[in-house]
């Protein structure tokens, strides 16, 4: 007799997946890199690949991006650098969180390069790396307008200096972080990177090899070749996404995800009567609605109840009433739809006709009243992710 294969997993059976094209993830880093090398720069890429990819799978991305020719890998947490070393990535990986005492160990063990944010910091890791007999590797962060991590760019002099003694670290980098490059008014990110190119000047002093220069988020990158430097970090616009609504992409990034579901209910609503918890939507007339087995629990936001969109056979139609933890309501008027018919909730969808119609992720948050990002990595692990061109 033959048993269920348990190797199956059920999530796979769910009529809801993302789909992640890993062609286009790669076409959107050769468009970063034909950029930033314009100029015949040698300019290096780190692809941000924190919070599970911004969505769209933290393993399956970083090794599709090493085997495209990136040369960093950026994440925020020691863990995801770890999953990274365990997945087999080879190449460098940066960490830009902060670092506690005993978890130096584990960045040197995994060969991480560490972001050095003080004085202290930077010795416990020379101390840990000379107590292994293996060499550390860091990043110092230098804190030019953020005021999160980093030692302040006018009193930097102290971390800049213990580096001159250090025999287990090498300093293989200098970065800092842009607080408002994303904003029409550029001044204050051209002061950051003032700042910030006044305090690595501290190497050209003192005759040492320049460690990598970088400081360019995604915005950064789409706006200004200035701060471009010896690497940048793009994040949000490797996954074809704009930073914000008034940044232009230059570059024609395209979106590397989409979302789908499937129609599995349809009926009639009488004109008056409420539609989901607390009732927050009646239609005027009857009219028909169908059910879609999404909710906020895959995270889809709540905050979208009678706010979005989908795409139901091509077609704009709204999302109505509130939004559940498994499952939506969609409005489709006088138009028809079918159990099983596709349902598309970020993404293109083509009409019988031929012409389509399309919702992107930053259509979303701006609905929903947040930034693209936050859609994204809330876009969690309930959802089946399929890989196209891996
Ligand atoms: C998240 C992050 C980035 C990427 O930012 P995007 O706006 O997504 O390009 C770059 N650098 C650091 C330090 C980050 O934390």
């Amino acid at each position: 007799m033959e048993s269920l294969n348990p190797n199956i997993s059920l999530l796979s059976t769910r009529p809801a997946v993302m789909t992640v094209d890993l062609g286009r993830l790669a076409r959107n880093l050769g468009r970063i890199q034909t950029h930033v090398r314009k100029n015949g720069s040698a300019t290096k890429v780190m692809a941000v690949v924190k919070a599970n990819a911004y969505g769209h799978g933290l393993e399956k991305c970083a090794l599709h991006l090493e085997a495209s020719g990136v040369d960093f890998l950026g994440c925020a947490y020691v863990e995801e650098g770890i999953i990274l070393r365990r997945a087999g990535v080879k190449i460098p990986i940066l960490i830009f969180g902060g670092i506690l005492a005993d978890q130096a160990r584990l960045y040197i063990e995994h060969d991480l390069d560490i972001t050095a944010s003080s004085v202290s910091k930077l010795d416990h890791i020379e101390a840990t790396a000379a107590a292994m007999g293996r060499r550390a590797r860091v990043h110092l962060k230098i804190d030019t307008g953020m005021e999160r991590l980093g030692v302040h760019h006018d009193t930097s002099d102290a971390l800049l200096e213990r580096t001159l003694s250090l025999k287990w670290t090498d300093v293989t980098g200098i970065f800092s972080h842009f607080a408002r490059s994303d904003e029409a008014d550029f001044s204050f990110t051209e002061l950051q990177l003032e700042r910030f190119l006044e305090c690595a000047r501290f190497f050209e002093r003192h005759a040492l090899p320049m460690p990598l220069r970088h400081i360019a988020n995604s915005a950064a990158i789409l706006r200004s070749a200035a701060t471009h430097l010896d690497m940048v970090r793009p994040g949000i616009s490797l996954y074809g996404v704009h930073p914000a609504p008034g940044v232009e992409d230059p570059l024609g990034l395209e979106p590397v995800l989409s979302l789908k579901t499937k129609v599995v209910y349809f009926k009639v609503v009488k004109a008056g009567n409420g539609v989901s918890y607390g009732h927050l939507w009646k239609p005027e007339h009857d009219t028909r609605v169908v059910t879609l087995p999404v909710g906020y629990g895959d995270g889809y936001p709540r905050a979208l109840s009678n706010k979005a969109e989908v795409l139901i056979r091509g077609r704009r139609v709204p999302v109505v009433g509130a939004i559940c933890m498994d499952q939506l309501m969609v409005d489709i008027g006088a138009g028809e739809a079918y159990n099983g018919d596709e349902a598309v909730l970020i993404g293109t969808q083509v009409a019988e006709d031929g012409t389509s119609e399309t919702i992107l992720v930053e259509e979303l948050a701006a609905r929903a009243g947040t930034i693209a990002y936050e859609i994204l990595v809330g876009l969690n692990a309930r959802i089946p992710r399929k890989y196209l061109g891996g």
